[in-house]
């Protein structure tokens, strides 16, 4: 999709993007991760899980998964196996148990078990990048270190040209660093989960509901998709 441009200043994007913030808070109230999990390990593994799959398929799996895995040590001393049959359905699953297993030995030799807790540390476990780090950070630790740009909150940034750095879809830091430049930082890890949740009710991928979106006084993109 080419780059939606608008001639707006940064203040007046940041006004913008906050009359959206608070349309989303209005519209959706609280949400939250929909990768279910009870402790900060659950969700590292669950959005691990994540890639290339989705959420729905992941808790489908974790339940018993979460039963027979419930420490970092569990995981580490898995036998691959069997772990890669316990995750096959999300697909990529020797990559995945590379990862989660990579990740927990870290986890076990470093930081005595437990996730660690800032962007430096868990970036640095295999098959962790920003995006998995921060829904970590943002929706077990309540730390806004960034701001989770999936698919969903990627796309929707382009269409509501809150994003306008990025050459191409694929510089999901660039489009975060555009996030952060225009919304408060309290406010992080709410907008990432509000528009992934809108991104999969409303603004789809292929067909936008535009004329049910509630945020569509404040999109350039509104209605542009009717007749696609
Ligand atoms: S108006 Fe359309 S393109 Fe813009 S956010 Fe809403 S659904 Fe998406």
């Amino acid at each position: 999709m080419a780059m939606v441009t608008t001639n707006e200043s940064l203040q007046e994007r940041k006004k913008r993007s906050r009359r959206v913030l608070g349309k989303l808070r209005k519209t959706y109230g609280e949400v939250s991760c929909a990768l279910h999990h009870q402790d900060a390990l659950q969700l590292l593994v669950a959005t691990i899980l994540s890639a290339q799959s989705t959420d729905k398929n992941v808790n489908k799996i974790t339940p018993a998964l979460f039963e027979e895995y419930k420490t970092a040590e569990d995981y580490a001393n898995a036998e691959r196996s069997v772990l890669e049959q316990r995750i096959h359905s999300t697909g990529f699953f020797r990559q995945k148990c590379k990862f989660i297993q990579g990740a927990c030995r870290i986890i076990v030799e470093h930081y005595g078990g437990q996730v660690p807790e800032t962007m430096d540390d868990l970036v640095r476990l295999p098959g962790v990048a920003r995006k998995t780090a921060n829904v970590v950070l943002g929706t077990w630790f309540g730390h806004n270190e960034g701001i989770v740009v999936d698919t969903h909150v990627g796309r929707l940034a382009w269409r509501m040209a809150l994003t306008w750095r990025s050459k191409d879809s694929k510089g999901a830091v660039k489009i975060e660093t555009d996030l952060m430049e225009l919304l408060p930082r309290k406010d992080w890890a709410y907008f990432a989960h509000a528009m992934i949740h809108h991104g999969r009710l409303v603004c789809l991928a292929r067909k936008p509901k535009c004329e049910q979106c509630a945020l569509a006084k404040w999109c350039p993109s509104a209605g542009m998709f009717e007749s696609s």
